[in-house]
């Protein structure tokens, strides 16, 4: 008799960008052989399923099936993945239980092999817990770039050396938070504002900050740390990194790793987005000349008030190039703004506003000459593995660390590192455009989409490495 497939369990934490690359890895495992189940929240199945993508998204196969865990939150908050705080606070109880029995039931039942191995993200230690007790080897993919994660790896120093908690409020505007960082390796001169903007509290209890610390110091009991990073990009962040976790593979960009290794699959139907893509956008790209068309975007969590949506709306416009812009219908504080008629007018025929893109596609898209983004991992590698330049607004969490390194190490992008003035939005998308710094910016992008694909390439670092973890993965307890 043959033996049973190995079986990988695969969780993301229930948003966007922890959502999408556990999906791609997911899907190379099962190129790779695997059982795969993938484990969404109730309310985010719900959601893909009846509100957003339709019931095909979630079709997959015998070998490739989906299951869901309680997210612990009341059917009533709206935010649902939106509010990180709660989710941090309820998930760990709710999911707890749910995903034991949920390993328990796998186990039980006839119709999947046994659940060899657990692939989770790692800001979900609870299933580490789940486990042990099961005597399952666990995984962990931590979805920030390796100098935001570095920053995480530091917590527990910064809050030793009394960074963590501020003194006071005053701290967050008298230039504190300008203070150089000179002990944390491989980032010599980061500012404290440069680091993960969880530390940014009075509060010592502060969830957010609390809850990374322990997930990072909880992760020591996996079996191996994954990255969605390549080694060319991030090779010093990563030697420091590999001090607290020696087993770490990076495998990334896991979406040009998939690209690479199944471009046509029948799982390439599951798909992950939580909004509606609107698939107009690439028919209106078409009829854009190469490089010219400016994208905005700032992906799935950020909130921006309508003073700052109608300055960004006024820079767009007057640069005078043409721009896809998406606002999500949730994106705005205090309701949807409803841009003037006036705005709406001057943008005919050269602005597209949507709710949500296929991102993937729009970046690889020949008409796109630049990328206005919140610095979320994911879009600032799917940015570098198209070659296009950055125009920085860093918001929260790691990506003011990615911003600092795109600007500087990698050249590959300008920040707006002030209020939203509609005048500072117009200079800079012409900078990037067509300015001698937006040039210089465009060679470099290029020189990273080559290492990028180099890394996924056959004998490339990030497919060499995901062969290591395969093999890792396929072993079982003795
Ligand atoms: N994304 C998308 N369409 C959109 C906006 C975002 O497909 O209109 C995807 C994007 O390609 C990326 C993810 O959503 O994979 C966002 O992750 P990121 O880390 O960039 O930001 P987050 O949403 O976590 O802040």
């Amino acid at each position: 008799m043959e033996p049973a497939k190995p079986h990988a369990v695969c969780i993301p934490v229930p948003a966007q960008g922890h959502i999408n690359p556990m999906l791609k890895l997911a899907k190379l495992l099962h190129f790779k052989g695997f059982h795969i189940t993938f484990v969404h929240t109730d309310f985010n199945y719900n959601r893909c399923l009846l509100s957003s993508r339709g019931p095909d998204s979630l079709k997959g196969s015998t070998s490739f099936r989906f299951e869901t865990i309680s997210d612990g939150l009341p059917s009533t908050n709206q935010r649902g993945i939106q509010d990180l705080p709660a989710l941090c606070l309820k998930l760990p109880v709710a999911g707890l239980r749910s995903f034991r029995d949920l390993i328990r039931r796998l186990n039980d039942s006839a119709d999947v092999p046994p659940v060899t191995c657990i692939v989770s993200d790692g800001v979900l230690s609870f299933t580490l817990e789940v486990a042990e007790e099961f005597g399952i080897s666990e995984m962990v993919l931590f979805t920030p770039s390796a100098c935001g994660m570095l920053g995480y790896v530091h917590f527990e120093e910064l809050k030793d050396r009394g960074y963590f908690p501020l003194k006071d409020e005053s701290c967050l505007t008298n230039g504190y938070l300008d203070t150089v960082i000179d002990w944390i390796p491989a980032m010599k001169g980061i500012r404290l504002k440069d680091l993960p903007t969880f530390l940014r509290t009075t509060n010592p209890d502060d969830i957010m900050f609390n809850y990374n610390l322990q997930s990072v110091n909880n992760s020591v009991k996996a079996k191996a740390v994954i990255l969605n990073t390549f080694d060319d990009l991030e090779e010093e962040f990563l030697d420091a990194i590999k001090t607290k976790f020696p087993n770490l593979y990076t495998i990334g960009p896991l979406h040009l790793l998939h690209r690479q290794l199944c471009p046509e699959t029948s799982l390439n139907s599951i798909e992950s987005s939580l909004w509606k893509e609107d698939h107009n956008c690439l028919d209106w790209l078409d009829k854009r000349e190469p490089k010219s068309v400016l994208y905005a975007n700032y992906g799935s969590l950020i909130t921006v008030t309508q003073e700052q949506l109608r300055e960004f709306a006024w820079g767009l416009a007057d640069s005078n190039y043409p721009f896809l812009w998406v606002i999500r219908a949730d994106a705005v504080e205090g309701g949807e703004e409803i841009l003037s008629k006036e705005f709406m007018e001057a943008i005919k025929g050269r602005g597209l506003l949507v709710g949500w893109c296929p991102q993937e596609k729009v970046l690889i898209h020949p008409a796109v000459g630049g990328f206005l983004t919140h610095c979320g991992w994911n879009s600032t590698l799917e940015s570098i593995s198209e070659g296009v330049p950055l125009i920085c607004w860093p918001f929260f969490a790691e990506q003011q660390t990615n911003c600092l390194f795109s600007c500087t190490k990698w050249g590959i992008g300008m920040e707006i590192d002030c209020d939203i003035k509609r005048g500072i939005i117009e200079a800079l998308v012409k900078e990037v455009m067509e300015g001698e710094k937006g040039k210089g910016m465009r060679e470099m992008s290029q020189v990273w989409k080559k290492k990028a694909e180099a890394a996924t390439s056959p004998g490339g670092s990030s497919f060499r490495n995901f062969d290591r973890l395969i093999k890792e993965l396929e072993q079982r307890p003795i």
